[in-house]
């Protein structure tokens, strides 16, 4: 029988469970923890139920090369030895395959079906390519055939018109009518104004969001994705450009990020963990991002696992919750570096490390 007693985060409080068919009971062994049968598989140290990706594409690195499922599985698989036990994929070039869910060695998938691309916005041929009239049909349609969520391209180039906020609305107010959710691709100002105002689930970058519009998104429970990694790691490049009105608006985008994301959190909104970058795996590094913008070393970590985690509709370490958890030797929220060293790794009850 395994057995695992350690510090909960976020509740800070130590707690012994049993791992019974993949769930967590509470509570040591009725013959207590020397117990012959028992198998101590962490004994000691810091528990989180695990970290979470909720901005991740695996599968598909660069839109000139199709889909490929051997790299969809590498890449689960290097977010799942991160210590990275669930992800949310806003978009992919492919939906997701069904051995997906059922494959006990990978991450718990949240997906968002394909990326919706209204022509002008987007890689062409990369998404689910539909007109403005197909949108609201094509979004109710992937979010029905994923895990309730579909992802649309609210703006792409800097320059030119948003998608029309009439019909992200109603975009919104269909599939919420279908029972999904709505992720919104936003990074121009217009856009991330209309994905605000249209009731969007969720900013998927959300640059130059204005923080007027804070208290809304409190309010509403959208939440704020920034994926501050995958900005910073583009900077340099970004600033090597000659002047011209893109990068300029791009510059001036990041220039306001990271006193955005801590003006959000302080307004309530939920701020949260994704990469959209590669390799995968590094969720991490963005929940140090997080901290360099301004959260409080506890709320970056739970925007990175449990908070996120909750968000997803998954449980933290309680009676009855899957066995899925991470241990570390230090606290984390002292030293988010000791995340780069998991000491043990359980995904659905079984020791992966
Ligand atoms: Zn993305």
């Amino acid at each position: 029988m395994l057995c695992i007693r350690g510090i909960v985060l976020p509740e800070r409080e130590e707690r012994v469970f049993l791992i019974d068919g993949g769930v967590l009971r509470a509570g040591g062994p009725p013959g207590g923890l020397s117990g012959r049968d028992v198998e101590m598989v962490v004994d000691g140290g810091w528990l989180l139920p695990g970290l979470v990706d909720v901005h991740t594409h695996p599968g598909t690195t660069d839109p000139r090369v199709p889909f490929d499922e051997g790299m969809l599985r590498r890449q689960l698989t290097e977010h799942r030895d991160a210590g990275v036990l669930a992800v949310r994929t806003p978009g992919t070039a492919r939906r997701m395959p069904g051995w997906v869910t059922d494959d006990p060695e990978l991450p718990r998938v949240t997906s968002a079906g394909r990326w919706l691309a209204t022509p002008g916005r987007f890689i062409p041929g990369f998404g689910r390519d539909v007109s403005e009239a197909e949108l609201v049909r094509a979004a109710v349609e992937e979010a029905t055939a994923s895990s309730g969520w579909c992802k649309v391209i609210g703006d792409w180039a800097a320059d030119e018109p948003a998608l029309p906020l009439p019909l992200l609305t109603s975009v919104v107010e269909a599939v919420h009518a279908a029972g999904g959710k709505v992720a919104v691709h936003c990074q121009t100002a217009e856009g991330t104004r209309n994905a605000v105002l249209a009731g969007a689930d969720s900013l998927e970058h959300g640059m130059h969001l204005d923080p007027a519009l804070l208290d809304r998104m409190a309010a509403r429970g959208t939440a704020f994705v920034p994926t501050l990694s995958v900005f910073a790691a583009g900077m340099d490049r970004m600033r090597a450009r000659e002047p011209g009105v893109r990068r300029d608006l791009w510059l001036a985008g990041w220039d306001g990020m990271l006193d955005n994301v801590r003006a959000a959190h302080e307004a309530g909104v939920t701020v949260l963990a994704g990469t959209d970058s590669f390799p995968c795996g590094t969720v991490a590094g963005e929940m140090e991002w997080l901290v360099r913008a301004g959260l409080p070393a506890h709320a970056a970590l739970g925007a990175a696992s449990w908070t996120a985690r909750a968000w997803l509709g998954l449980p933290g370490l309680v009676d009855g919750a899957p066995a899925d958890l991470v241990a570390y030797a230090t606290d984390p929220t002292e030293d988010p570096a000791v995340l780069n060293h998991p000491s043990r790794i359980v995904l659905r009850g079984r020791v992966v490390r």
